[in-house]
């Protein structure tokens, strides 16, 4: 399976704000946005004027890289928000914010989205009690998501798990901390989506 392998780092520096990919390491002064809070590159402390090309580009940018999202499979997620009734860009986010991976990691199960990844892959995540390692399965409301007996008593878990419930879970969530147990209540609404994402402007990059 295709993934970015490249230093996470440069990707929240191109974007110039933290996009909380490395887990802890984030809220630590060791992070790179915070040490150098410049592009990366020979050139990265030069001030381009943004086109709005370029706004609509970083912003789409942005999103895949928040999710661990590859180019082809974020055109996909297009398709399909594009063909859903309602607003194209809420739509996109909800069915970006519906990935098995990125619950994982708002439970709290994990302490980056790119952990929750390989949880899943790994097999230890588990859907309506069954086992599931497709990061990009799509969780529906009803649906109860757990952790396996065998990673509940690690500390990167209990340390993950103590960080999610000091942010708190959003509502379309529930969690059972003490069995590491979660459920979809709802399908997450605009507001329940707390990054700061205008994602108007990448409905515009791909109608362009
Ligand atoms: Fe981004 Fe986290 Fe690296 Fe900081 S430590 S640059 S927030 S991935």
């Amino acid at each position: 399976m295709a993934r970015y392998h490249e230093p996470v780092c440069r990707l929240c520096r191109r974007e110039g704000m933290k996009l909380f990919l490395k887990g802890e390491r984030c809220f630590k002064e060791k992070c790179a946005v915070e040490r150098r809070s410049y592009a990366p590159g020979q050139h990265g402390k030069r001030r381009n004027k943004a086109q709005p090309y370029g706004l609509q580009l970083r912003e789409k940018q942005k999103v895949r890289r928040v999710y661990g999202v590859l180019e082809a499979q974020f055109r996909r997620y297009f398709a399909e928000a594009a063909r859903q009734k309602g607003v194209t860009g809420e739509n996109l986010l909800r069915l970006l914010e519906l990935r098995l991976d990125n619950v994982i990691y708002t439970l709290g199960f994990a302490s980056s989205r790119a952990q929750a990844r390989q949880l899943v892959r790994h097999g230890h995540v588990t859907v309506n009690g069954r086992r599931v390692d497709v990061p990009s399965f799509a969780v529906k409301p009803g649906m109860e998501i757990a952790l396996k007996e065998k990673l509940r008593s690690n500390a990167f878990v209990a340390e993950a798990l103590e960080t999610a419930l000091a942010r708190g879970v959003p509502p379309w969530l529930e969690l059972d901390a003490e069995n590491f147990r979660g459920r979809v209540l709802a399908l997450p609404s605009r507001e329940d989506i707390r990054l700061p994402i205008q994602e108007q402007l990448i409905v515009e990059l791909y109608s362009r």
